[in-house]
């Protein structure tokens, strides 16, 4: 099973380097391999899923 990864773009605009980091490193800093810039990992990317109902009913 591939490792997932995370793309972040490095915010240093004479760099802007895409970088594929584990899922892992989701909420932390990496630093670009390029420039050395400290990039925080977003928590989560992309649109969340709906909430599910709690209708539990027994
Ligand atoms: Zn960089």
């Amino acid at each position: 099973m591939p490792q997932e990864t995370v793309r972040i773009m490095c915010p240093n605009l004479t760099c802007r380097k895409i970088l594929a980091v584990p899922k892992s490193a989701r909420g932390r800093t990496v630093r670009c391999r390029s420039c050395g810039t400290s990039i925080r990992v977003p928590p989560e990317s992309g649109p969340k899923p709906a909430p599910a109902p709690s209708d539990s009913q027994s």
